[in-house]
């Protein structure tokens, strides 16, 4: 049987798996057993599963398999940063980012699609377009790579695509990423970042508890319109009030990804009309400068202009934090990946999750 016909588990959240060994006649219980085997101990190959019996592992290999991603490339940023490369079997590639933060504890943000299809006017990938949708295992093979040779303490999903472009494979890897059996990650140890697909994020409240955090950029419909086009779709009024409605546990917020464009977005007006977006939301701003590239003419905004904006902000008890774009020297900064992240990424890599 060749491998296309093969299910690979690496596809399958519990129930799943459990629907699919229930159809081989096996025992619910071996759901769990098989998947802390793929997860926790890292096996990719059902020979190595020494609890299961032997005939159970050659029914499982002529029936499934275990997908891997190979790392093709490797980058370190002097500030510790490092930027993974995989190659998909259709000759794609996607990038995943390992971000340190204080006290050793680090963050992974991972990416949810081969390019991505919202054209963002910051965002290199808006010129790349989408290639296509991750599988769920090339999702949570992101985390199994890294995971391989470094502790990774809390995941972004903030890489290349728009998580919520591609919700029914990103919904099964979060079940995945939390599931015990799995790899056990706490709801609040997880945030997925969006540029505002509003029926799709009030589809994730419903369907999982996940962190959220909103790419939000702008304090108007007309600047909004011209920076992230999902915009004209889905205006301010309509994110903002879906952000309200996000279920969020007590000590939870939502993030406010907010990248500074000298001239653009950065006025005191500006933080005035975020001031009034925020109101009655249980939020937080990271302030981004942008970070300056040649495909871009947009400039950073001066040392004074974020200081003022960041002011204006923490004057009004707003919780605004300024974040450096990390990674820089090796392509991993705000911009410079083929997906948006990593400023957004470095941005949420600091912070201390509730
Ligand atoms: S910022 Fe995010 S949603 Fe916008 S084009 Fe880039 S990857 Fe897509």
């Amino acid at each position: 049987m060749s491998q296309q016909k093969l299910t690979d588990l690496k596809n399958l959240d519990y129930k799943q798996l459990t629907a699919f060994l229930e159809g081989l006649g096996k025992e619910r219980f071996r759901a769990g057993q098989i998947m802390r085997w793929i997860y926790q101990r890292g096996v990719t190959d059902f020979a190595d599963m020494t609890d299961l019996s032997k005939t159970f592992r050659s029914e499982l290999s002529v029936r499934a398999f275990i997908s891997n991603l190979h790392t093709e490339a490797v980058e370190e940023s002097k500030d510790g940063t490092k930027k993974f490369l995989f190659r998909l079997v259709d000759g794609q590639s996607v990038e995943t980012v390992l971000i340190p933060m204080e006290g050793g504890r680090s963050t992974l943000c991972i990416s949810t699609q081969a390019g991505c299809a919202m054209q963002c006017a910051f965002c290199l990938t808006g010129t790349f377009g989408l290639q296509r949708n991750l599988d769920v295992s090339e999702i949570v093979n992101q985390v199994c790579a890294v995971r391989r040779e470094h502790d990774v303490d809390n995941i972004v999903m903030m890489g290349m695509g728009e998580p919520l472009h591609n919700l029914d494979n990103v919904i099964t890897a979060l079940e995945i990423l939390f599931d015990d059996n799995g790899f056990g990650y706490g709801s609040r140890k997880v945030t997925l970042s969006t540029c505002g697909l509003v029926p799709e994020i009030r589809e994730l409240g419903r369907r999982i508890k996940v962190g959220l955090a909103v790419s939000l950029n702008a304090t108007t419909d007309a600047v909004r319109n011209e920076l992230m086009p999902i915009n004209r779709r889905y205006p301010l009024s309509e994110l903002m009030a879906a952000c309200r409605e996000y279920p969020l546990h007590s000590r939870q917020r939502i993030t406010f990804e907010y990248i500074l464009i000298s001239g653009v977005n950065d006025s005191l007006a500006d933080a005035k009309r975020l001031v009034r977006l925020l109101h009655g939301i249980k939020g937080k701003v990271n302030l981004i400068a942008f970070n300056e590239h040649a495909g871009s003419t947009f400039k950073t905004p001066s040392e004074e202009a974020i200081s003022a904006f960041q002011s204006y902000l923490l004057d009004r008890n707003i919780v605004a934090i300024r974040r450096a774009s990390k990674g820089q020297d090796i392509s991993a900064a705000c911009g410079q990946l083929k997906g948006k992240s990593s400023a957004e990424c470095g941005a949420m890599s600091n912070e201390k999750k509730p």
